[in-house]
């Protein structure tokens, strides 16, 4: 079972480090500072993305990274190493 909540805030992180990333790109030659900045947290952002997606959305099989987090939907995924069938929480 993999929780709704992580996938959620998986999906949440990684929009914003793209968002901040594309702010950077918007600002660089008008505020440099700015710019340095959101690249920073867009990085920090993807990184955090990445971190709670291989923590999290784990195969309950054999606990590799299988799945996309998925914002909304049911029903039944299939490990693609192992063929586990595992769900959301919700
Ligand atoms: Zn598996």
């Amino acid at each position: 079972m993999i929780k709704r909540k992580h996938a959620r805030l998986s999906i949440v992180l990684l929009l914003s480090g793209i968002v901040c990333l594309l702010l950077g790109i918007a600002f660089e030659n008008t505020f440099y500072s700015f710019a340095i900045v959101v690249y920073i947290m867009s990085v920090v952002l993807v990184a955090a993305a990445v971190v709670v997606s291989f923590k999290y959305l784990k195969c309950p099989g054999c606990r590799r990274r299988s799945s996309l987090p998925q914002w909304s939907g049911g029903g039944k995924h299939k490990c693609r190493y192992c063929g586990t069938e595992y769900s959301y929480d919700k």
